[in-house]
């Protein structure tokens, strides 16, 4: 049985009807930007994730940005991300001209280690940008009271945990800022491209939706340089038919991890570490294999597709070369060991047999 990493198609096959109906509402409102269907999802995304306000974007690296942006951050500043992470979150800070400060991860989790946060801060830190990797939430509550201690924000990337929780507390409102992406591949992903950002902070949510129109609240009154980065209304109207399957997703994901944690252990591979204080969305399903390529290559000989992320390291990516970074041993560790099962809401049974099987033989 060949088994695909991901199949995008099968969550729009599952909801026709309703997408179809949501496309067709929105192109008969004669609203193509902004409007109501993009308020609605903005409402309905911030009460999923619990908190006060969502402001949506063009993208999640455009969440990214923005929200650093607010922060004041700019050239002389340094902002600390994790050392592995998807090339996104460093992006976004080297856009703002600032100085990207990289942390190594836990080894066990995959995610931002506090302690190695806490030895990174200079007096120089204007933002921590933790990522909650994977699906899994960083340790928010341990950042969040080293931040405090040194008055330093912090903006969340959760474009890999939507519906997450940390301590029964839905990811969302921990930062100052937390930011999203809807790519189709995410928990939640629209037909295109989509983002948002979401605060209890009604000031900076109010900055930001000015931020994302060509800094203007009036039209043609332009008070702060902006940029243009809207969801559109089409997108919005499919985010909101998907919100609400989101939930039943995230626990069928849910279901194949609990099925892999427990039928891959005892092999030659280390299976994702999962903290008692959270509840990830599994987003990606990661192991580690000390031959990942050979392994990788034994699954798809049996038909399984697996993806690495991520195969090369930020440090080492060509659009890095110049910064002349030392070398991060773990992330380049990670980058050679990671191998991502099949995850998704739409695998069916046999499907996680065959991937069961398969690895049973391949690890
Ligand atoms: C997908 C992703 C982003 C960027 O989202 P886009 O919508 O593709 O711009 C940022 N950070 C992480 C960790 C991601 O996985």
């Amino acid at each position: 049985m060949n088994v695909p990493f991901l199949d995008l198609h099968a969550g729009y096959v599952e909801l026709k009807p309703q997408i179809d109906e949501a496309i067709a509402r929105t192109l008969d409102s004669g609203y193509y930007i902004g409007g109501s269907e993009v308020e609605q999802f903005e409402a309905e995304f911030a009460a999923f994730v619990e908190a006060r306000h969502c402001v949506a974007v063009g993208n999640g690296l455009d969440a990214l940005t923005l929200a650093l942006r607010s922060t004041g951050i700019g050239p002389g500043d340094e902002v600390i991300v994790p050392s592995h992470t998807f090339i996104a979150t460093w992006l976004a800070v080297s856009a703002l001209g600032a100085k990207i400060v990289p942390v190594e991860p836990n080894t066990e989790s995959m995610n931002m280690d506090p302690e190695r946060l806490e030895t990174a801060i200079t007096d120089r830190t204007r933002a921590i940008v933790p990522v909650h990797l994977y699906g899994q939430p960083a340790p928010i509550e341990a950042i969040l009271e080293i931040a405090r201690r040194h008055n330093v924000p912090v903006v969340e990337d959760a474009a890999q945990a939507h519906g997450a929780t940390s301590l029964a507390r839905k990811i969302g409102s921990h930062g100052r800022a937390v930011t999203w992406s809807f790519y189709p591949g995410k928990n939640l992903g629209a037909f295109g491209d989509g983002g948002a950002i979401t605060t209890n902070d009604g000031q900076l949510a109010e900055e930001l939706r000015q931020r994302r129109n060509y800094g203007s609240r009036k039209k043609y009154e332009h008070e702060i340089q902006g940029v243009n980065s809207r969801l559109d209304p089409i997108q919005a109207s499919t985010l909101r038919v998907k919100l609400t399957h989101l939930n039943e997703w995230n626990n069928r994901r849910a279901n194949i991890a609990k099925r892999y944690l427990s039928d891959l252990s005892g092999l030659s591979l280390k299976l994702p570490e999962v903290s008692s204080a959270c509840e990830p969305v599994w987003h990606l399903f990661v192991v580690r294999h000390e031959d990942r390529d050979g392994f990788a290559r034994r699954l798809q000989a049996l038909g399984i597709q697996t993806l690495t992320h991520y195969p090369t390291p930020c440090h080492q990516q060509g659009a890095y070369s110049a910064d002349d970074l030392p070398a991060f041993n773990l992330a380049e560790q990670l980058s050679r060991e990671v191998l991502s099962l099949p995850i998704g809401p739409h695998m069916t049974d046999p499907e996680v047999d065959a991937v069961v099987d398969s690895v049973r033989k391949a690890a």
